[in-house]
This record gives structure tokens, sequence and C-alpha cells, in this order.
């Protein structure tokens, strides 16, 4: 199958592989295109369709409601093209900065466990991609409809390690699928990097960061970026973590081990 053209209302244009959905493809040809979970989870990427066919790769998903339904807004993160497509969207200025987000390939090089049900999952990338402290990426499980969201727990520092701390979800496909067969050696493609709630190193101020269980991932690895340009001589960062027992909390032995931590 060959590539489609999207058309916008205010004569953007880009193109949109086969397989690819209007979200990532619009990232990927560099436009700020509005986006958060990547997982119709918040409904932030909501488009209205003008012409054309799509297909959507999650019916149900959860940030649609009854009336977007019925006034046909669709999710640019779940909606794949079978046409040239023209699409009503607003696209925002203010997310242009990052990273361009590409299908990269890795392997599985290590795992450690971070709690009774949080493992940390080390992959190398074939070719280094940078990343930012706080982003994420689309794992893409073998066996999966669809991929899954983890954030990186490190940071790029050169870009050929992107680390994850994913916890099990119980019955959750993709988490039961990495918990209970994936081995060192493991290819999989991690499409990245996503996320506007990245560390922004040009601003002055405190940071808080709430988390719990593997929420600690992003704030992590914004806590170790601080760490790595001095930051936390400057500026104070506070975490606030939660947990259902005490055995449910990770991390601490990593936070103690940053610069500045104290
Ligand atoms: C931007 C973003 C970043 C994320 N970062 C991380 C991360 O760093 N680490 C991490 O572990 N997860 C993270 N997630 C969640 C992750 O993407 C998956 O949703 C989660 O791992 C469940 O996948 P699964 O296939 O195992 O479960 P599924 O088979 O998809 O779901 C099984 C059941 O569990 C429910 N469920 C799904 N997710 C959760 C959850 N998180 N807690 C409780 N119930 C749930 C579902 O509604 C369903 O009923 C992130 C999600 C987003 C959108």
């Amino acid at each position: 199958m060959s590539d489609f053209h999207i058309q916008l209302e205010d004569g953007t244009g880009f193109t949109c592989g086969a397989h690819d959905t209007l979200t990532r493809a619009g990232l990927r040809a560099g436009l700020a295109m509005p986006y958060e979970c990547n997982a119709g989870g918040c409904g932030t990427c909501r488009y209205e369709l003008l012409s054309g066919d799509v297909e959507d790769r999650y019916p149900d998903a959860p940030a649609l409601t009854e009336r977007d339904r019925r006034k046909g807004r669709r999710l640019g993160c779940q909606s794949v093209p079978r046409s040239d497509l023209t699409v009503r969207l607003n696209v925002e200025a203010s997310a242009a900065a990052t990273p361009v987000p590409r299908r990269l390939h890795a392997m599985l090089t290590s795992t450690s466990d971070i709690t009774h049900d949080i493992r940390e999952f080390r992959f190398r990338l074939d070719e280094p991609v940078p990343f930012l402290p706080g982003q994420y990426a689309l794992l893409e499980i073998p066996g999966m409809d669809r991929p899954r969201a983890y954030s990186m727990s490190n940071i790029a520092d050169g870009g050929s390690e992107w680390h994850f701390q994913i916890r099990r979800v119980p019955q959750g496909r993709a988490t039961t699928a990495l918990f209970e067969r994936a081995e060192p050696g493991m290819r999989l493609v991690i499409d990245g990097p996503y996320g506007n709630a990245f560390l922004r190193e040009d601003v002055a101020r405190d940071i808080v960061c709430v988390a719990g269980g593997s929420g600690l991932s992003p704030m992590l690895s914004i806590a170790r970026g601080m760490a790595a340009s001095g930051a936390l001589a400057q500026r104070r960062l506070r975490f606030v973590m939660g947990g259902r027992t005490h055995a449910d909390i990770g991390g601490e032995e990593q936070l103690r081990a940053l610069a500045g931590f104290g």
C-alpha cells in the first residue's frame, strides 16, 4: 500500500504511511500536532474528517464521548488513513521544538526488578536517537494489536540506551507478555520520542514531581536530567510519591545516587 496525502484546512499538508496514524505522521513531518497520551485516553488529538476514509484502530477509545461520536469527531492517534484525506484540526505552535519521533529498532539488553511489580527494561537502539527528560515512547510489543506507551527513566546521554520502568498490570496483555516472555536479545520497534511534559532546562523555577508506582519513571528521568546539567545545585526538586503499601514505592535508591540529592 502506498502513502496518503493529508490535507489540513489551512493549506498545510503532510504524507502519512499506510500503517501510520495521523498524529504520528504529522509529528514525523515536523508539524506541532495536538496530542498528549497517544493511546486514546486523553482526546487532545480529536479532529474532524472532512473527506476520505480512515481505519479506527480503537473504536471504543475512552477519550471520545457520545457527543464526539455523533459529531463525527475522531482521534488522530488511532486513525490510519485508507485514502487521501482532508481534515479539520488545530495545529499548535507550542509543541514544535521536541525531537521528531521515529520508528526505531532496538534490542533488550537487561532487566532488573525495582519493586515486587515494577521492572526496569533496558533497550539499546540500533542507531542512537536523543530524547528529552520526561518523554515517552510507544513499544510495539509482538502479538499486541496496539503499541503501549512507556516513559523513559534514564536520560539520553548519546541516545543509544532507552530504559523503561514498567508495572505489571494484573491481566494486562502487554505487561504480562513483557514480564513472562521478554528475554535479553529480544528485538522490537520503539516509536518515539513523544510527549510535551519534559524538563525545561531554561526555566529557573523549582520543580515538584508527583508520582505513583511506575509514574516515577519520567520523574526519575527529569531528576537525572537536572543532575546531569548541574541544575540540582540551583533549583529545588521535590518528589511526592504515592503507593498503596510501602512495597509499592521504588526508585529511592536511584534518586539517592544523584549528585545534589539531599
Ligand atoms: C503517556 C503514557 C505513559 C505511560 N508510561 C508508563 C510507564 O512509564 N510505566 C508503566 O508501567 N505504564 C505506563 N503507561 C501505561 C501503559 O501504556 C499501559 O497502559 C499499561 O502497561 C497496561 O498495558 P497492558 O497491555 O498490560 O494492559 P491492557 O491489556 O491494555 O489492560 C488490561 C486492563 O487493565 C487496565 N489498565 C490498563 N492500564 C492500567 C494501569 N496503568 N493501571 C491499572 N489498570 C490498567 C485496562 O483498562 C484493562 O482493563 C503509560 C501510559 C501512557 C498513556
